[in-house]
């Protein structure tokens, strides 16, 4: 392989390990280019893996369907503080492959009603859904939701589906015209799961033992082998300085509890630290951009069913805990795009709520719907001046949800209305309609436009008085997708990094 920027003084600088960093990082190297990442790195307490196996075993009670957090075998190492949450459910992330380390791999792309308002279109972004489905390995079938969701590269082997699973789509496939009629597209869900290793031990939830679930660490460790990559671990950005007038490189201020303070330089910046460290480094870095932005999110819920049908007891723990079914409600009364419905048949958070009761665990699930960012304001983040030490402290004020719950509400009583179609009938009193920001899929706040203002970027992600520091993560999107967001994320990462250095090239030239 060639490389290109080899005699120049300086490489690419990606900042972040999760799945927006290493897809930038993929796409530079396989370029030709020398790049280095800069990640805070976090990894798991020693030995955590092996006791939250140990703990897999011990008995849980309790009947509350509280939203819990969604840990790496017990570890909270994925997350990292916030900032001032006013009502909100926001996470970030400071660990080496950031929060796919505990993911739920659900990966469906944008639709090209989504990129309306993007400064792109369809097949601008397509060749980087490719190779960013192929670095996911989504696995999924051709069903009745290609017509939505194309694939962009050939799917990988499906996971096989739960018994409840199997039961609730041959229900509904029989009943597909009437369920049409009432606005239901269904198919199979769209994993980044390898199949061939996955153990179907019913844990997928609480980290997966043979490692089957894509996370960014797997392009990570990949990008390691590439001698013209390097990964210093422990470094938190500070800020990002362009020089001035005709100084060509990037100097990225940063710091580590080993080292102190570090100025590196760069040719180029691409910036992947997810959107709240993100909007923190910007802000850090340019004291002059607007200090009051807007975070989308989409609105988000839990709703049990009860499967009408139960399956066979001993049939229930062979299987994976992801989200097994998608459902697409398109009910433009509701909202201007298609409610998102993912289903969780059978797992251990069922079994830890319900194991006194075997009647309803045979037919008990979860819906876990998404509404479109439309369909509600946005979070609020207000920033504070830099303090002494150049930190600034970020706060988030969540918008009133009167209008978003009782959307929310809406579908769920559409599902009601519908639940002998659907095979299945919610739990209303049970319905839990999460804070703003607990979806995980945010971003938007420096949203790409085809002529950018204050804090608008253009389409390779660089807000104005930037012409070498790109955004690449979902901070940068003008519309969130549909349904689910990392898949779309990655590949506009894909897009912004190989065209800021090749403008010309397509990624399989
Ligand atoms: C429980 C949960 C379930 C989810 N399920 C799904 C799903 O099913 N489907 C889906 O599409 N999405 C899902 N998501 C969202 C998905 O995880 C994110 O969209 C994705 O991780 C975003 O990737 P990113 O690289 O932009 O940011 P992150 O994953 O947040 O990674 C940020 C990276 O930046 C680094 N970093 C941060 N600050 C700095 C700094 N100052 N200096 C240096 N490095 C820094 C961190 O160490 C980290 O490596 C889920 C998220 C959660 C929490």
């Amino acid at each position: 392989m060639s490389h290109p920027n080899a005699e120049a003084s300086h490489p690419f600088l990606v900042i972040g390990s999760g799945p927006s960093g290493v897809i930038a990082a993929l796409g530079l190297i396989r370029l030709g280019h020398r790049v280095l990442m800069l990640d805070c790195g976090k990894t798991p307490e020693k030995d955590a893996k092996k006791l939250g196996l140990q703990n897999r075993a011990l008995p849980k009670s309790g009947l509350s369907f509280a939203v819990p957090r969604k840990t790496w075998f017990g570890s909270e190492f994925a997350y990292a503080p916030v900032g001032q949450q006013l009502g909100t459910g926001l996470v970030s992330s400071q660990a080496r492959g950031g929060l796919s380390n505990v993911w739920g791999a659900a990966s469906l792309p944008v639709t090209a009603k989504d990129l309306e308002s993007w400064p792109i279109d369809l097949q601008d972004l397509s060749p980087h859904l490719a190779v960013a489905s192929e670095e996911l390995g989504v696995a999924g079938i051709r069903d009745d939701l290609e017509s939505i969701f194309p694939f962009y590269a050939e799917p990988k082997t499906a996971l096989d589906p739960s018994d409840q699973a199997r039961l609730l789509e041959g229900h509904w496939k029989m009943r597909r015209d009437g369920l049409a009629k009432k606005g239901f597209r269904f198919g199979r869900s769209r994993l980044a799961v390898s199949a061939k290793n996955c153990g179907m031990d019913g844990h997928c939830l609480e980290g997966c033992e043979k490692d089957a679930i894509y996370h960014s660490t797997k392009t990570l460790e990949k990008l390691r082998a590439n001698p013209s990559f390097q990964y210093l671990s422990g470094w938190q950005v500070i800020r990002v300085d362009e020089g001035p007038g005709s100084d060509p490189d990037v100097q990225v201020v940063a710091r580590s509890l080993l080292e102190g303070e570090r100025t590196f330089s760069a040719e180029r910046v691409f910036l992947a630290a997810g959107p709240i460290e993100t909007t923190r480094i910007v802000l850090q870095s340019r004291p002059d951009a607007s200090r009051t932005l807007s975070l989308k999110y989409h609105p988000y819920f839990l709703l049990p069913v009860l499967i009408h049908q139960a399956v066979q007891a001993k049939s229930l723990d062979r299987l994976h805990t992801l989200s097994q079914l998608f459902l697409e409600l398109d009910r433009p009364e509701i909202s201007d795009r298609p409610v998102h419905l993912q289903i969780y048949t059978y797992n251990s958070f069922l079994k830890d709520r319900l194991h006194r009761v075997p009647f309803l665990l045979k037919r008990a699930a979860v819906i876990q719907g998404y509404l479109h960012p439309h369909s509600c304001d946005p979070i609020q983040i207000l920033a504070a001046p830099a303090d002494s030490a150049g930190k600034v402290e970020l706060q988030f004020l969540a918008p009133k949800r009167r209008n978003v719950v009782k959307k929310i509400r809406q579908v769920s009583q559409e599902i009601f209305k519908n639940q002998f179609r659907l095979g299945m009938t919610p739990i209303l009193p049970a319905l839990k309609a999460a804070l703003p920001g607990a979806d995980h899929h945010t971003g938007g706040q420096f949203p790409m436009a085809e002529k950018p203002q204050s804090n608008q970027t253009d389409r390779l992600g660089r807000i104005s008085g930037w012409k070498k520091t790109h955004i690449v993560d979902s901070s940068v999107l003008p519309d969130l997708p549909t349904a689910t967001l990392t898949l779309t994320v990655m590949a506009n990462s894909h897009r912004i990094a190989t065209q800021a250095v090749a403008p010309n090239r397509l990624p399989h030239e």
